[in-house]
């Protein structure tokens, strides 16, 4: 008996090989981290409001309504009523025609839809550019696909004497840029308004990452969930809308930022057809569908918005507007202590210079891990205030060139905001007078 239990234990190695290297997350520590300590929490992003009541209704109507279909499997690719008002929506934002049935795909939050195209377009050896900083999950879902990240910073330049910088300081310099493109690039991951800076790409910007799409012959991989997040008369322009790049370009969204719902999980994609259909293949051999309540409830939730669309009632108007309000607010407290915000033009977040304060963290001077992910740990578990790390924005080489930076996300309630400016406060004075 106890030889058989021996033999019947596993000896052969039960990682498959595409795993390999891409096993820590930085979100499932630093989640755990804030639960465990923080008494304000503006690490991750998510909305500590709810979403608007009229999503709220949506959601209910179609779970306790009389179609009790709603509980049932839908299509596949998307929910009809909710491919046919992105396809209506999305069609009049990029001014032209779109089929609800392949120019849209809806998946399980954005997260899933970038998983879809990096299986979908992404071979053994193909090259994809990545912009540094990045949404974290792009490269090991390249990784996983069997390609090769290839990395390119936005280089900060110092702002004009006595402002602050902005997250438009931060720019691409467009010889690097071009030397990232070869033969093997198949995809370029471009993500405006940009998680963790908060940068909007200017038309220049995109024009330039465009025109070397099309030189190259390469895809383009546009994750815009925080498309309606652009503050100060900002304007969010979609690259799919540039010369010749409709045909190469995937775009996805999420309602989850869109109606501040991360927990709802619907997220989509928008493209031309021969694009659209690799991604359904991988769809269907995966997850398949997205609850349909939620979907249902999307659906409604874009029909009120395109009727209100560009009016001051509109939740996308609105939304902006109180977040932009909550970045100055952010803005005006860390200023305040010397913790220098980099203003953001757009998205949940802001990252800001913890230089000032490094002398009180202890530091730990043979430490792999970077400065700015122990001093993120050592300010939730002493000063009860959860900030990401900036370097977990960055591919393992470059991670110790940004290390003194970290990002906190601003959609949150006032009072939520208020209780970060007490503690940054007491912090200063603490440090002031010994
Ligand atoms: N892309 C970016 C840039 C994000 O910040 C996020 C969420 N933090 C996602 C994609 C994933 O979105 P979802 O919650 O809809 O899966």
């Amino acid at each position: 008996f106890l030889s058989l239990s021996l033999q019947a234990k596993m000896s052969r190695p039960v990682q498959a090989r595409r795993l390999e290297g891409i096993d820590k997350n930085i979100w499932v520590e630093f989640v755990k981290l804030a639960a465990t300590y923080s008494t304000v929490n503006l690490g991750q992003g998510f909305p500590d409001f709810p979403p608007p009541d009229f999503l709220k209704e949506a959601f209910v109507r179609a779970l306790s309504g009389e179609n009790h279909m709603l509980h049932q499997y839908t299509r596949a690719f998307g929910h009809p009523p909710l491919v046919k008002i992105l396809a209506q929506f999305f069609g009049k934002l990029l001014g032209r025609d779109l089929d609800p049935m392949t120019n849209v795909m809806v998946t399980v939050g954005a997260y899933q839809a970038l998983f879809c195209c990096f299986q979908a377009f992404v071979d053994e050896g193909d090259e994809v550019i990545i912009i540094e900083p990045f949404f974290d999950c792009y490269e090991p879902m390249v990784k996983m696909a069997g390609g090769m990240p290839v990395f390119v910073p936005l280089r900060p330049k110092a702002p004009k004497d006595g402002k602050l910088m902005s997250s438009a300081d931060w720019q691409l310099d467009p010889a690097e840029l071009a030397s990232k493109f070869s033969e093997r690039t198949k995809a370029i991951v471009l993500n405006s308004p940009n998680n963790p800076l908060g940068k909007v790409f200017s038309r220049g910007e995109l024009e330039l990452i465009a025109d070397l799409c099309v030189k190259h012959d390469v895809l383009c991989i546009s994750d815009e969930v925080y498309e309606w997040l652009v503050y100060d008369g900002k304007e969010h322009i979609r690259i799919a809308s540039l010369q010749g790049m409709w045909d190469r370009t995937v775009i996805i969204g999420s309602a989850g930022k869109t109606f501040s719902a991360t927990g709802w999980k619907v997220g989509w994609t928008v493209g031309p057809n021969q694009l659209l259909q690799h991604l359904r293949t991988v769809h269907q051999n995966s997850v398949y569908h997205c609850a349909t309540v939620a979907q249902e409830a999307v659906a409604q939730g874009f029909q009120r918005e395109l009727e209100l669309y560009g009016k001051p009632e509109s939740y996308f108007v609105q939304l902006s507007n109180e977040l932009q309000q909550k970045r100055d607010w952010l803005v005006q407290s860390l200023d305040a202590v010397g913790m220098k915000p980099i203003v953001p033009e757009g998205t949940y977040f802001l990252v800001a210079d913890i230089s000032e304060f490094k002398s009180d963290v202890p530091d730990v001077p043979d430490s792999d891990e970077p400065y700015d992910s122990r001093f993120a740990k050592w300010m939730v578990k002493n000063k009860g205030l959860a900030a990401i790390p900036l370097s977990a924005f960055y591919c393992g080489a470059n991670k110790n060139n940004y290390n003194h930076f970290i990002r906190f996300c601003f959609a949150k309630e006032e009072a939520t905001l208020k209780a970060a400016n007490d503690i940054l406060q007491k912090w200063k004075r603490e440090k002031t007078s010994p």
